[in-house]
């Protein structure tokens, strides 16, 4: 076990990295960022920041000689960078898992290889591809960049062939997969932790809306059938056993038809599991400092019900929000992740609320919502 007072490094110091180091310093480890962002979020709460490239080899050393293990909060971290550090530090989760998320390919050839449930897809690398991806996807479809893509970047939507060969060049022939339009009755996620020793233990599935391709809002638990919940569950622990995979892991699925489908998966917490810290006994940041430090891991049982709104950058139009708005509802929790600019889109913050009911979270979630100037559909109004 790896103790408080020790050093863990950090690859990538976005939000997700800043909740990290919240969690690692209260357990009372010491953390050292590497970001080239010298205002990264995550900076703010470390004691240290190395603001170089990730593959940057001064820095990598610097993180391999002072760090007791080193986890990422991205997984366009390059796997290369983790696997260089596993040579002489303990890295959680490892280069190969890392891999398997950054790239659509490998990821839903994995889903499909290992007998896991997934759309109908087909990969495309170069324009030659098309004609056999049209014959394995029906339209409408959706073309997404293998690598690289996030929060609905990288994404098109496509009709007709004319139009894939389109996008597929604008894309600059980038590689692709292709996946036929689902009609989704509802986005799921699980999201679980694994330790080095194969123990699991998985957050209540949530349950997520999305508007332009970014999360709007996750309510948790999902309102799903507990049969459901509880498949979900058993599919997610069994990919993370398949992948060998130790760290905290996000699995992405659609219910279509009553049944659940593997969209991604995301080597790290999750914006859908931010709920965690204010509604259950762990929060999904806590879990990945414990297996980062082989402690044993916490309980992620749900003690309240819980709504979480995020706030995109399209709400400082007319300067900063109205917060005593969010702040005089006793059961909202405002988190802000200290990002200085503002932009449309831009992962600024979120609001969890808790209240006695599923159902009241959602009526004081929506009450903070349009007090705050966001549309039904996640547009600022
Ligand atoms: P992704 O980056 O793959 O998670 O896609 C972002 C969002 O686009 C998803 O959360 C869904 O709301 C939507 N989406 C992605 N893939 C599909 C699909 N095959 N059919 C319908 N909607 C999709």
């Amino acid at each position: 076990m790896i103790l408080p007072g020790a050093t863990l490094g950090l690859l990538g110091g976005g939000q997700l990295g800043r909740m990290f180091t919240v969690a690692a310093r209260t357990l009372g480890y010491r953390v050292t960022v590497l970001d080239p962002d010298p205002l990264s979020p995550a900076a703010e709460f470390a004691t240290g920041h190395l603001t170089t490239a990730y593959t940057d080899p001064g820095s990598l050393a610097e993180l391999a000689r002072t760090c007791a293990a080193v986890t990422t909060e991205f997984e366009n971290a390059p796997a290369a960078a983790l696997d260089a550090l596993a040579d002489k530090t303990v890295v959680r989760p490892s280069g190969a898992s890392v891999a398997v998320a950054q790239d659509r390919r490998r990821e839903k050839g994995f889903f499909a290889e290992h007998g896991f449930p997934v759309g109908p897809y087909a990969a495309i690398d170069s324009a030659a591809d098309i004609p056999a991806a049209l014959a394995k996807v029906k339209l409408p479809a959706l073309l997404k960049t293998a690598r690289f893509g996030y929060d609905g970047k990288g994404q098109a939507r496509i009709d007709s062939r004319a139009g894939l060969e389109r996008v597929f060049a604008e894309w600059k022939s980038v590689p692709c997969v292709l996946e036929e339009f689902l009609a989704l009755e509802r986005e799921v996620s699980v999201i679980l932790a694994r330790s080095a020793d194969g123990a699991i233990a998985a957050f209540p599935v949530a349950e997520n809306r999305h508007a332009h391709g970014i999360l709007d809002i996750s309510l948790a638990p999902a309102r799903i059938p507990a049969p459901l919940a509880a498949e979900a569950t058993a599919l997610a622990a069994r990919l993370a056993a398949e992948l060998r995979y130790a760290g905290v892991l996000a699995v992405e699925m659609f219910v279509v038809g009553g049944r659940l489908l593997l969209n991604e998966i995301a080597p790290r917490p999750h914006n859908s599991g931010h709920y965690t810290i204010d509604a259950c006994r762990t929060s999904q940041f806590e879990q990945q400092v414990r297996v980062l430090c082989e402690m044993p891991l916490g309980d992620p049982s749900q003690h309240t019900p819980a709504v979480m709104v995020n706030l995109l950058g399209d709400i400082w139009r007319e300067g900063a929000p109205r917060w005593e708005a969010v702040l005089a509802h006793a059961g909202a929790h405002l988190h802000l992740y200290g990002k200085r600019d503002a932009r449309p889109g831009r992962k600024m913050g979120h609001v969890t609320v808790c209240e006695s009911t599923l159902e009241r979270s959602l009526e004081v979630a929506f009450e903070i919502r349009r007090e705050l100037g966001i549309g039904e559909r996640g547009e600022s109004a």
